[in-house]
């Protein structure tokens, strides 16, 4: 029996022991690998404008500590619960271990839907959310990022509450700040920009000339329009386009740029090009050299999965690919070219390393720095996960999940059980 449930929680849990059956992982072994070290459910109350008092579930799991701090996102969305962000926890622990940084997996969220709140409500839940974590967070303990439904805005308000309650500035409780409050150039266009690099060395690997190459990016908020922008930048035709309120397609192109502005002018997709309107779903299956789905989890299924017709998966999104599409993509022997999800979106949390790095050290890199060395990151994991997956002959998903799984395990059994 366990806190955790639901099916985002189910899926992780699913996700696990195929690896752990790989790696031949004892089962009294599973539960420790796999439970989190500790989750906090605080209520967050708030005057909100109409002067009504209302109050907010908001959650924070530390799936490790074994290698670092806890380090992740945090979610704002409506249907966020306490199993959702555990899976989401153990996915940061697989992604930062094979990008080998020093961090344990964390997530945090709270259930409600961002764009009902004002401004002053938005920022009086953060502090709030921010306050009751206090006695769990800190820069060596667990470092919070944005995620779904928070920005960097977000994070100042974070940091700057943390912050008040220290008497001292502490900007290393966060990453994916603003650069003029302690944050690192590059961090907000990072992962857009790992899963833009990361498609086009698929396209590489698989012989596909990139300027005759189209993508199809399904959300796009801060991961989808970046990756957008820097496929859009090598070449890379932008076919189709989707966010929570439209989906739109066009065999000759969108200008990625133009779409950006004005998602930025007008908040949401609609209204860029509603001629090319098309069902969300059927969008997923539209012919294209790259999918990047950019959105939520679960979004290719089974069935969507049977009607893929790309030549890559590029997972910009956290668990957007079940286990039983997994079975399907791999019984089509692997024609469809997977970038995992805890590979793909990596740029992130590896540019909130460099982030709170610069700030423990008050030391700041240009942004060609960090991009270099993102780069360079990413490369290196893409360069062991399909290393691994030829020698192993198995998916990059197994491949990659078994490479995190094993250094957490690595560590743990060296630093063996306290007392
Ligand atoms: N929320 C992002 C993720 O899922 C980034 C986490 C971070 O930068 O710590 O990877």
């Amino acid at each position: 029996m366990t806190l955790f449930a639901g099916p985002v929680f189910d899926m992780a849990r699913t996700q696990f022991n195929i690896i752990a059956d790989h790696l031949e992982i004892p089962s009294d072994e599973r539960d420790r690998l796999l439970l989190p070290k500790r989750a906090i459910s605080v209520s967050c109350p708030i005057h909100m404008d109409d002067g009504r008092t209302a109050v907010f579930t908001g959650y924070r799991v530390q799936h490790h500590l074994t290698l670092g701090p806890a380090k992740g996102g945090t979610r704002y969305a409506p249907n966020v619960d306490i199993g959702e962000i555990a899976a989401l926890a153990i996915w940061m622990s697989w992604k930062c271990a094979l990008a080998d940084l020093p961090y344990g997996g964390g997530k945090g969220g709270v259930t409600v839907d961002p764009r009902l709140l004002s401004p002053r409500e938005l920022e009086s839940l953060s502090r709030r959310y921010m306050q009751e974590m206090i006695p769990f967070v800190g820069p060596h303990t667990d470092v919070m990022a944005p995620d779904m439904g928070t920005n960097e805005q977000v994070m100042a308000w974070f940091m700057d509450t943390y912050s008040m309650y220290q008497g001292v500035t502490v900007t290393e409780i966060v990453t994916g700040k603003p650069v003029g409050s302690g944050g690192t150039l590059g961090r907000n266009e990072a992962t857009g920009h790992g899963v833009a690099f990361l498609a086009s060395r698929a396209l590489d690997h698989l012989g596909i000339d990139p300027l005759a190459s189209t993508a199809i990016l399904q959300g796009f908020g801060n991961v989808g329009s970046h990756a957008a922008i820097g496929l859009a930048r090598r070449g890379t035709r932008i076919v189709g386009l989707s966010d929570h309120t439209v989906a739109i397609y066009d065999r000759n192109g969108f200008d990625a740029q133009s779409a950006f502005d004005h998602v930025m002018k007008h908040r949401v997709l609609k209204g860029f090009a509603d001629q090319a309107e098309i069902d969300p779903t059927e969008l997923l299956t539209k012919p294209c050299d790259i999918l990047a789905p950019c959105a939520v989890e679960r979004v290719i299924d089974e069935e969507v999965a049977a009607a893929l017709n790309c030549r890559i998966l590029a997972e910009g999104a956290n668990g957007p690919t079940t286990p039983d599409a997994d079975l399907v993509l791999g019984n089509q022997n692997n024609a469809i070219f997977v970038i995992p999800d805890i590979l793909c979106n990596a740029g992130g949390v590896i540019v909130s390393y460099f982030e709170w790095v610069q700030s423990l050290q008050q030391y700041f890199w240009s942004k060609d720095e960090v991009m270099e060395k993102l780069e360079r990151a990413l490369d290196r994991s893409w360069r062991q996960v399909v290393d691994r997956a030829n020698r192993h002959g198995v998916s990059n998903r197994t491949a990659a999940m078994s490479i995190g799984v094993d250094r957490v395990r690595k560590a743990k059994q060296a630093r063996g059980l306290f007392p």
